[in-house]
């Protein structure tokens, strides 16, 4: 059937390149693998777009139909990053109603999927008459944890951060209070938390629920044990962009750079799309490698010193004379020069991954980046900043074990001396084969889980061939 007549789904990404990537490569699959057609709409935050969604747009899959609606007028760049993103979403729902209409026009509409922020738009959804599903681009843990929240919350006495109890979600390692997301560690009468309770009971206010995981990772995922929600959740994972996320300058140099390096022996470090750290901890890190005296590839965002999330709106376009790396300690880049290579802010990370020269990632933890890491059969060094990334660092290491986490010291600083040491625990020592036969267990089973009859592949046809028959 010609493309314009097949079935469409809607998707609405709000904007979050660690949100963009999946739906782009869900979208994907829907149209190569399942018959519909797919427009994926971005829910800009600002105007101009940075240089990470230009990159991503770049290599937006055959097939999938990319829109970015305009962006609101801003809020401060000093409100939460969440809040920000919430904006954006619930500002484009009548960009959304909009385009939703004019597609009826020329292909039947067969659902409205939305992101964990973006659920506000499921009212254009039950306008049109279509089933709303949420694609939900990080662990099931962190879903439990939001399915659970409002019951977890009306028997809490006092702050989350004050219990001394961790927080026991079924078939879930447990969540101590440090580990929170950190909208859960404010005090509970502000509108930082009155607004992250709401994204959570938002969560089973939609009509199916797609999880970014698979269940030979988080086995009890969907298994209707839970107990809190009678919704269908399925786990679809991992949907990871295979192709690399754009291309820029520095991707065929980075390539080359490791093919020349020896098989494994390379640590990989990004801190994802927003992650920053200050820049006493950076110059730390910069000590760190140069102890250790192994290879690195280490793509460095401009240090923050307000919040860890600073790059997480993007960093501008680059200007090919700025001194771009000129935060790093004096000479370093000089001295490590045989060593490494150091990128400024955005890098082919699927690539990267994917390469034999690499050993261990460096990673804040974020899902994509920790299903990448899985799908490539890399073991982790677990540096995890906000968002969920705490807890997915826990169970990274204490369920999945290919893991190590860094451990701060009192006054919340990574010393040069425990970054190094992880690092050595995760490249040469035997705990490193270890992790790596058992990450490379889980690619295994990853893999098996897209294919054909896996358990990923499954659900997934599943749902697609009943948002195609509800338009029939
Ligand atoms: N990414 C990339 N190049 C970079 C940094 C990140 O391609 O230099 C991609 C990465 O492969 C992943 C996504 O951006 O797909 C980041 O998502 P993740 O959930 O790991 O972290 P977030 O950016 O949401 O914190």
């Amino acid at each position: 059937s010609p493309a314009s007549a097949r079935p469409h789904v809607l998707l609405l990404c709000s904007p979050c390149m660690g949100h963009l990537i999946p739906f782009a490569e869900l979208a994907r699959r829907l149209v190569a693998d399942h018959d519909l057609g797919a427009t994926l709409l971005f829910a800009a935050a600002t105007d101009t777009p940075s240089e990470q969604y230009a990159s991503v747009a770049a290599s937006v899959p055959d097939g999938v139909n990319l829109v970015a609606l305009p962006a609101p007028p801003a809020l401060p760049t000093t409100a939460p990053v969440r809040e920000r993103a919430t904006h954006a979403a619930v500002s484009s729902v009548p960009h959304v109603r909009e385009i939703a209409r004019s597609l009826t026009s020329t292909a039947p509409l067969a659902a409205l999927v939305v992101d964990m922020v973006s659920v506000p738009a499921r009212d254009v959804a039950t306008e049109l008459g279509v089933p709303c599903y949420m694609f939900f681009t990080s662990p099931w843990m962190l879903l439990s944890l939001f399915l659970h929240l409002p019951e977890i919350d009306a028997g809490l006495v006092g702050e989350y951060r004050d219990a001394t109890e961790p927080i026991r979600l079924p078939g879930c390692v447990p969540i101590h209070a440090h580990e929170l997301p950190g909208s859960m560690l404010v005090d509970r009468g502000s509108d930082a938390f009155g607004s992250f309770l709401s994204m959570a009971k938002d969560a089973s206010r939609v009509d199916g629920i797609l999880v970014n995981t698979f269940s030979a990772l988080e086995p009890v995922v969907g298994d209707g044990t839970d107990g809190v929600t009678e919704l269908p959740v399925h786990a679809v994972g991992p949907l990871v962009w295979t192709r690399p996320a754009g291309v820029n300058r520095d991707h065929s140099r980075v390539i080359r750079w490791l093919d020349q390096q020896p098989h494994g022996s390379v640590v990989y470090l990004s801190f994802g799309s927003g992650g920053t750290l200050t820049l006493r901890q950076t110059a730390e890190l910069a000590l760190a490698l140069e102890t250790t005296r192994r290879r690195f590839l280490w793509v460095v965002n401009k240090p923050d010193e307000d919040t860890a999330s600073g790059a997480f709106f993007g960093t501008r376009q680059r200007e090919e004379d700025d001194d771009e790396l000129g935060f790093l300690p004096r000479g370093f880049v000089e001295r490590t020069s045989e060593l490494g290579l150091v990128l400024p802010s955005w890098a082919p990370q699927t690539a990267i991954l994917a390469h034999a020269s690499v050993g261990c990632f460096v990673t804040h933890c974020g899902w994509n980046s920790s299903l990448e890491s899985i799908l490539n059969g890399v073991p982790m060094v677990a540096w995890p900043l906000y968002a969920e990334q705490k807890m997915n660092g826990a169970m990274l290491e204490v369920q999945a074990e290919v893991a190590v986490r860094v451990h701060a010291d009192a006054d919340g600083f990574f010393t040069k001396e425990e970054i190094a040491g992880v690092i050595r625990r995760v490249m040469d020592e035997e705990e490193g084969a270890d992790m790596r036969k058992r990450v490379g267990e889980f690619r295994h089973k990853a893999e098996q889980a897209l294919t054909e009859g896996g358990s990923s592949a499954i659900a997934l046809a599943h749902v697609a061939d009943k948002w195609r028959c509800s338009c029939t």
